[in-house]
């Protein structure tokens, strides 16, 4: 529990979390993990959240680690060599691929790996498995505003750095984020902002912590974003607060957008979204009259069926009012996982080579042909929420996940079970023995990133350094090194010596990584793009111009949710993180005082329901859908609206994605986890 200062050393690294990329300082006393303290990162500043600080390293030295690998022989895992692993391996996947073709094999790349890591997984998912069926868990939660962003700025990621909006604007457009839970020290930082004067409009179907320190909460209902979004526009284009100039100057398609908005009056937008028009009418003005205003948004935008429209609907009101392209403006969407900016930059997606270059441009693929030595697929790649329901139907037979969960992660979790089960071949990569290992035929012990050096990228595009501190467990080797071994094996002869050679082929094929080296990751992080060695790397996007040339309007009537309430199912539930926990809890969860603080599910339900239906705090609470049914505690309070209740995702025992909707956006194949209809009674 105690160290010594003079018996450890110390390693800086980025915290395994969220997409806020804290650095810090991991303290090492021989080959274990005995603390962590906080760094002076460009993003976190001395800074860090209960998660960082506590649930950072005892998860690396936890005795359930995975140490070797496994093959599932008659239902029972038993321990094997890997080169027993390995030859099996190969052996299912090769057969898939001789029999059913390329396209029934997939794999799921890990948001929470490595850049280096991630760039070879996908590179062995396209050169030897031969498909574009690749993926990362974006596709669940921030995939929307890949697509939405990329298709009306040019480029799918945050447009501002994270102290840019948090230092000396005037006012802060909160969409769909719970900050000081999800991103803490971000959180923490707009509270600083707000202390110093910054106004602040929450917007947000909960009352989140900041509502207390905001100015105006707009208690929208759950999945009418673009409706809020076209009142605002409304309004400000009635007022004449639109930025004209800016508009004829550096965007298009703004007469389609203003003729559609015209319908979208204050009072026909109270109605949809459940608010007061006037409050509509002062956050439209406050934000089109402050001269440095960020929209900062996260998965109360994307999660939905309409959530690539939702992503638009905020560069829209961005653009209205010129707020791209200068400092403390910008649209700013919250990247959850610690690399999930660079799962995504490095091509673990079905219609992205490495550094989002299209896999259905001939030229791009002549491109990667020539540099990786081999002929690559033409045919269109699934996302992961594609594949699942293609391999419960028998089209897709193996799959390699790396480091991820969707039995626990994924909406209805029966529908996610059933495409397991109907698997020829399943190998899971974890670092733990993991609800969907528990499916695999094979398991392979991955190494957590306390155990090796590459890079993560943060939510504001900036790529730091990751550092090896302790040595793996067991039989663990370097994740990069295995799908190496796959490749070599499957007839691709494939060897890096270290992680830094990746990130040379990385910056040698992706033009907006082509100045970032280790040598220049040493002085600190660099933001994408950073096209040369003398290029600073970029510190705000669509400066001058659009990335795409010229910003797109794009005109987006509201569309209702999937699955509304109704009589049977009369509660509108959504779902979000909680402070304390992490995800799935598998580095969280292993954390005891964490675990003392918060170890349950529970349902957010107000208190005027809680009395029509006979619940008290605490009570034990049976939640059910058209999907299932869970049993959790019941949390009485007015942070949800009567008829909509709300619960976290992180607990196994009252697994919430049991009954959430796997349906999904037509864009980016999102699902909706924000909107579902369910009924609850007392147990
Ligand atoms: Fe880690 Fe995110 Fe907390 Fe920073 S805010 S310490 S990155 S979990």
């Amino acid at each position: 529990k105690y160290y010594r200062k003079w018996e450890t050393n110390r390693v800086r690294t980025t915290c395994p979390h969220c997409g806020t990329g804290c650095q810090m300082d991991l303290i090492i006393k021989g080959n274990k993990l005995v603390g962590v303290e906080p760094a002076d990162g460009a993003a976190n500043k001395n800074l860090l959240c209960v998660k960082g600080r506590f649930a950072s390293y005892k998860f690396v030295g936890a005795k359930d680690r995975l140490t070797d690998p496994l093959i599932k022989r008659n239902g029972v895992f038993e321990k094997a060599t890997w080169e027993e692993a390995l030859d099996l391996i190969t052996k299912k996947f090769t057969g898939i691929k001789e029999n059913y073709g390329a396209d029934a094999l997939a794999g799921f790349s890990c948001s929470r790996a490595t850049n280096e890591d991630n760039y070879v997984f996908q590179k062995m998912v396209r050169t030897v498995f031969g498909t574009n069926n690749v993926d990362n868990c974006a596709r669940v939660c921030h995939s929307a505003s890949v697509h939405g962003l990329a298709h009306t700025l040019g480029s799918g990621a945050m447009t501002n750095p994270i102290e840019d909006i948090t230092t000396d604007v005037d006012m802060i457009l909160l969409v769909g984020s719970n900050p000081t839970e999800a991103h803490p020290v971000i959180g923490a930082q707009i509270r600083q902002a707000i202390q110093k004067g910054t106004k602040i409009v929450v917007v947000d179907p909960r009352k989140i912590d900041l509502v207390k320190d905001s100015d105006i909460h707009l208690q929208i209902q759950a999945g009418t974003n673009v409706a809020f979004a076209n009142g605002m526009m409304h309004v400000i284009i009635k007022d004449n607060l639109m930025d004209q100039q800016f508009i004829e100057n550096k965007t298009e398609g703004y007469e389609a957008l203003k003729q559609m908005v015209a319908d979208y009056t204050p009072e026909k937008v109270a109605e949809i979204c459940h608010i007061n028009p006037d409050d509509l009418r002062q956050a439209a003005r406050m934000y089109a009259k402050a001269e440095k205003a960020p929209i900062i948004y996260c998965l109360g935008v994307t999660e939905h069926s309409t959530g690539t429209e939702g992503v638009m609907s905020m560069s829209n009101l961005a653009m209205l009012v010129g707020k791209i392209g200068k400092s403390g403006c910008g649209v700013n969407p919250l990247r959850g996982q610690n690399n999930v900016q660079g799962a995504c930059d490095m091509g673990c997606m079905p219609y992205d080579f490495p550094g989002y270059q299209k896999v259905n441009q001939p030229k791009v693929i002549e491109k990667f042909e020539q540099a990786w030595g081999v002929s690559l697929s033409r045919n269109k790649g699934m996302t992961s929420t594609q594949v699942l329901p293609a391999a419960a139907e028998g089209k897709v037979k193996g799959i390699y996940i790396f480091g991820e969960d969707p039995i626990v992660t994924d909406p209805d979790t029966g529908h996610v079970r059933a495409a397991l089960e109907n698997l020829d071949f399943l190998v899971v990569q974890e670092l733990f023995m993991t609800e969907t290992a528990a499916y695999a035929d094979v398991v392979l012990p991955g190494i957590s990133y306390a155990e090796k050096n590459g890079t993560f990228t943060n939510t504001e595009r900036r790529v730091q350094r990751v550092r090896k501190a302790v040595e793996p467990m067991g039989q663990a080797r370097e994740d990069y090194e295995v799908f190496c071994d796959v490749m070599t094996r499957m007839g691709y002869l494939s060897q890096y010596d270290s992680a830094d050679e990746i990130m040379d082929e990385i910056a040698s094929l992706v033009p907006s990584f082509g100045g970032i080296n280790y040598a220049r990751l040493e002085e600190g992080g660099l933001q994408w793009p950073c096209p040369t060695a003398d290029s600073p790397g970029t510190y705000i996007m669509h400066v001058g111009q659009f990335t795409r040339g010229k910003g797109l309007f794009m005109a987006i009537p509201y569309k209702e949710a999937k699955e509304l309430p109704d009589e049977t199912y009369p509660y509108l539930m959504s779902t979000g993180r909680m402070l304390y926990h992490y995800n799935t809890r598998a580095m969280t969860g292993r954390t005891e005082g964490i675990n003392q603080i918060a170890n349950r599910s529970y349902i957010e339900i107000n208190y005027q329901d809680a009395e029509k239906l006979g619940i008290k705090e605490g009570d034990k609470v049976k939640v059910s859908s058209r999907r299932g049914e869970i049993e959790t505690y019941a949390a009485v309070g007015d942070r949800v609206f009567p008829n909509e209740v709300f619960m976290t995702f992180h607990f196994p025992d009252g697994n919430v994605n049991e009954i959430t909707n796997a349906v999904f956006d037509d864009i980016a194949i999102i699902p909706e986890y924000k909107v579902c209809a369910v009924d609850i009674c007392p147990v």
